[in-house]
């Protein structure tokens, strides 16, 4: 135990309340630190967690926050969650676990929690022997990166247990350090206007193969973009033939850098043969994937990636349930939550998405109302709905050759200035196809998805002190280290005048 706990609290914490917890903070800058901004985060996985436990028969879990830092988390889940056999808060700073043993004493919460100070994937990898000593729900909450992790939380993961896992390095994923992705990864990022969907799907590329190594593999239930980071929840279950069959939900992008349209391609898929389901590999290609079919662009390969579905909708519509049963008094980020699990639910199965401003720009034209759009393609008799990761999002089943024509006949009626249709320009490219169908713009009055009508918190703007925090220590030993190399390198400058 450290001795300095004993001493008076107020002078080395800061104590927050946040949901039915209280926590002690270090108030030296940059030890474990507490980031209100992830409190969306944490009443979410509360919510997902019972909600969990709930479609399971009120099971009782057992939970590992493998990376606790305060326990902040672990409070909370010990007071919110109410089917609880026991947690595990693991920390591999041991400053860090006292504080965690300070915080069970304030939260009364010692017959539930318990504190560990180990490196997680050695933990992870001993807790994963048999069953008993494995996990119903693993939380990875790291500063940046979640792969180093992956592994081990896949292997000491119960059959149909629920992983929790949240990745702020967004850059990497983004598209900014496409290598830096493949090393953690195994698959390349692209910067698009798609580019949070595509993190999202090299996540779930990512997890799915550590479980398929271990004849295990994976259903996600629900993948959000957020702010500045992704939360992940996805069941992992045992099933040789399903892990061989999750190739079916594996494949690449082909993306345009010039008009950003994307082609999906698969590894394979399944047929069934004599009352058997088989899968073939049929990687022909249904492009000819040199060339955009729309402005003949260069294509960039991004991959690969998770192609199947992001979301349970089955299981959205229970949390949506449990959070309706929930007031601002329990969750104080009930009507995000409520706002973006609508918006999840509402989206279509197919990847990715358009964004409609970037569309237009692509055609230089006026940008039409984001209904008139939306019309436009169910008059065509294609699906679409929003994205949860981005505001003006376009997502649809129809081909990507339909919503060119559609802004094509749109530019009919709006038509674009003279001086962009110029044969040095990519318009000229694109509009020297002839579009194949006719479009109705008429408004249509079922244009407008539920969450809208009901005017539900849909996209909220991050608040103006956003960001993941800094990683503690880290940021002020680099900081001073490059302060001391500045002025070693001022001196020596000085010698040499
Ligand atoms: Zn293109």
């Amino acid at each position: 135990m450290n001795p300095e706990v004993n001493e008076d609290k107020s002078s080395l914490y800061n104590k927050v309340v946040e949901g039915k917890a209280q926590v002690y903070f270090h108030k030296t800058k940059n030890e474990v630190f507490y980031n209100p901004i992830q409190e969306f985060n944490r009443d979410l996985s509360i919510s997902v967690m019972n909600t969990y436990s709930n479609v399971n028969n009120n099971k009782k879990l057992k939970i590992l926050e493998a990376l606790a830092a305060s326990g902040i988390r672990s409070m909370r889940y010990a007071l919110e969650i109410e089917n609880i056999e026991e947690i595990l808060a693991n920390d591999f700073d041991q400053k860090a676990v006292d504080l965690i043993e300070e915080n069970k004493k304030l939260n009364k919460v010692e017959s539930l929690v318990k504190s560990n100070c180990d490196d997680a994937t050695l933990l992870m990898n001993s807790m994963s022997r048999n069953w008993k000593s494995k996990f119903d729900c693993i939380d990875l909450d790291p500063y940046g990166t979640p792969a180093a992790f992956l592994d081990s939380a896949i292997r000491a993961i119960r059959s149909g247990g629920l992983l929790l896992i949240t990745a702020t390095d967004a850059g990497v994923l983004c598209g900014n350090g496409a290598d830096t992705c493949f090393t953690k990864y195994g698959s390349v990022s692209l910067r698009t206007p798609a580019c949070h969907e595509l993190a999202l799907r090299i996540l779930l590329q990512s997890i799915n193969s550590h479980a398929a190594r271990y004849s295990k593999y994976i259903v996600p239930v629900l993948s959000l973009s957020i702010d500045f980071y992704f939360r992940i929840f996805v069941l992992v279950y045992d099933g040789q033939m399903k892990a061989k069959e999750s190739i079916n939900d594996i494949g690449f992008f082909h993306v345009c850098p010039e008009c950003h349209t994307f082609y999906q391609q698969n590894y394979g898929k399944t047929v069934p043969t004599r009352g058997n389901v088989k899968f073939v590999f049929d990687s022909t290609s249904p492009y000819d994937l040199n060339k955009c079919q729309n402005c003949e662009g260069t294509l960039k390969l991004v991959g690969p990636v998770w192609t199947g579905k992001l979301h349970d909708k089955i299981f959205i519509q229970h949390l949506l349930k449990y959070l309706n049963t929930k007031t601002t008094d329990d969750f104080k980020t009930r009507e995000r939550m409520i706002g973006m699990c609508n918006l999840a639910y509402e989206e279509l199965d197919n990847p990715l998405y358009y964004i409609l401003d970037d569309i237009c720009s692509v055609m230089h034209c006026e940008t039409p109302n984001h209904n008139v759009m939306r019309s436009a393609i169910m008059n065509c008799n294609y699906q679409v709905s929003y994205s949860h990761c981005a505001k003006n999002s376009i997502k649809t089943n129809a081909p990507s050759e339909v919503l060119w024509d559609i802004l094509k006949r749109w530019v009919e009626l709006k038509p674009v200035k003279e001086k962009w249709m110029g044969p040095e320009y990519r318009l000229a490219r694109i509009l020297k196809t002839q579009p194949k169908i006719q479009v109705d713009f008429s408004i249509r009055s079922d244009c407008t998805p539920e969450s809208k009508k009901n005017n539900l918190l849909r996209y909220q703007e991050p608040p103006p002190f956003w960001g993941p925090g800094s990683k503690p220590k880290r940021k002020a030993e680099d900081e001073e280290n490059s302060k001391q190399q500045n002025e070693k390198n001022q001196k020596v400058i000085e010698e040499l005048k």
